[in-house]
């Protein structure tokens, strides 16, 4: 819709004020494009950004693509041809859209690349996400504080685990908890017994916590026969959860076996759960209320021909350009502050946790 026709609806919306008491505003129409229902971040994340777009008086398209990459992109085409003038995605893989993407220049809509970078593609406008190196950072912290606090001096058997090697994010994980790590590996305070290191050799496709699992499994059975495991870098609670339950299999957590020190990310009600019964150590949290506003402001920026608030132009570059992005602070979460964290913000209730 461009100012001409937004100011006709305006001044439509305003006669019909004294007419009906409900006026509908009409600012434009947003396709949302998620990867999957199956994590319930991405369902907090499309219920935001629906609720907050609607709010500020735009048309909302939501839909969820099972992981499955043609799935998707057959949506957002779908969403071009039904002409929405801003298009969100989270990518599942953020190298497939560069096709997609020409198609959505040609027809005028514009692009938000939510959460996960789009790659090789010169038409995304801006870039809404958290720092994610310093997600990688503080998971590693995390994951350094508790094996002091639990086993001691060290050193402690680690195994590390990266995200899908097809999601950008992944590699900002895994360097961000190298810059911590490295030099604890160097020094012989961590040692990796599976000699496992690199997105190459760790990483885990679509995030599948199955895949995570039956790799634990493996790492067990093969390097932890006659030592201990003490921690796993694990970059999302869904990896976590699979990782917990092949350590559970094999007897840690219990019969004075300590449970190794496990981190994740996204603060899921099954990963808190698991904390408060003793297993998952910690998490990282991102408010995806937060993360939809700073969408919605993108969009009222890019439809009305303002510049939206940006506060970092040289970190992501996508193979084409640096996309000027807005990173959100994410928050590390442990037994000491879940409750003042999740709770506190109203972001869940004791009753769900419970
Ligand atoms: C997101 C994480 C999430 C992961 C798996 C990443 O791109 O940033 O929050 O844990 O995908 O869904």
């Amino acid at each position: 819709m461009n100012i001409f026709t937004k100011s006709l609806v305006a001044v439509a919306a305003m006669s019909t004020l004294l007419a009906a008491p409900v006026v509908a505003q009409d600012n434009g129409s947003i396709g949302i494009a998620m990867p999957t229902k199956s994590s319930a971040r991405w369902i907090s994340d499309g219920n935001a950004m629906v609720e907050q777009f609607q709010a500020a008086g735009y048309t909302t398209d939501l839909q969820y693509a099972e992981d499955d990459i043609p799935n998707q992109l057959a949506q957002i085409e779908n969403m071009i041809t039904k002409g929405v003038d801003v298009l969100v995605i989270a990518a599942i893989d953020g190298t497939t859209l560069s096709n997609v993407l020409e198609n959505a220049a040609a027809a005028g809509v514009r692009v938000i690349a939510y959460d996960r970078l789009i790659r090789e593609s010169g038409n995304v406008d801006y870039y809404a996400t958290f720092d994610n190196f310093k997600v990688g950072v503080q998971q590693a912290s995390s994951l350094v504080a508790g094996l002091e606090a639990r086993f001691g001096e060290g050193p402690y058997n680690v195994e590390l685990f990266g995200g899908s090697p097809d999601d950008n994010n992944a590699f900002f994980f895994y360097n961000g908890a190298m810059s911590v790590l490295d030099p604890l590996i160097e020094d012989g305070t961590i040692v990796i017994q599976s000699g496992q290191i690199g997105m190459d050799r760790v990483g885990t496709l679509r995030w599948d916590g199955a895949v995570a699992q039956s790799r634990m499994d493996n790492l067990l059975s093969a390097y932890y026969g006659d030592v201990d495991l003490h921690g796993a870098l694990s970059p999302y609670d869904g990896l976590s959860i699979g990782i917990l339950s092949s350590l559970k299999g094999v007897g840690y957590g219990s019969d004075g076996v300590e449970m190794p020190i496990v981190t994740g990310q996204d603060a899921e009600i099954p990963s808190i759960k698991s904390m408060l019964a003793g297993e998952q150590y910690s998490t990282v949290f991102k408010d995806t209320r937060t993360l939809a506003g700073v969408t919605v402001g993108m969009v009222n920026a890019l439809l009305n021909g303002t510049e939206p608030e940006i506060n970092d132009t040289t970190t992501y570059d996508n193979g084409v350009r640096v996309i000027p992005s807005f990173l959100l602070e994410p928050v590390s979460v442990d037994l000491s502050n879940w409750e003042e964290v999740l709770i506190g913000s109203g972001y869940y209730t004791l009753d769900q946790i419970q």
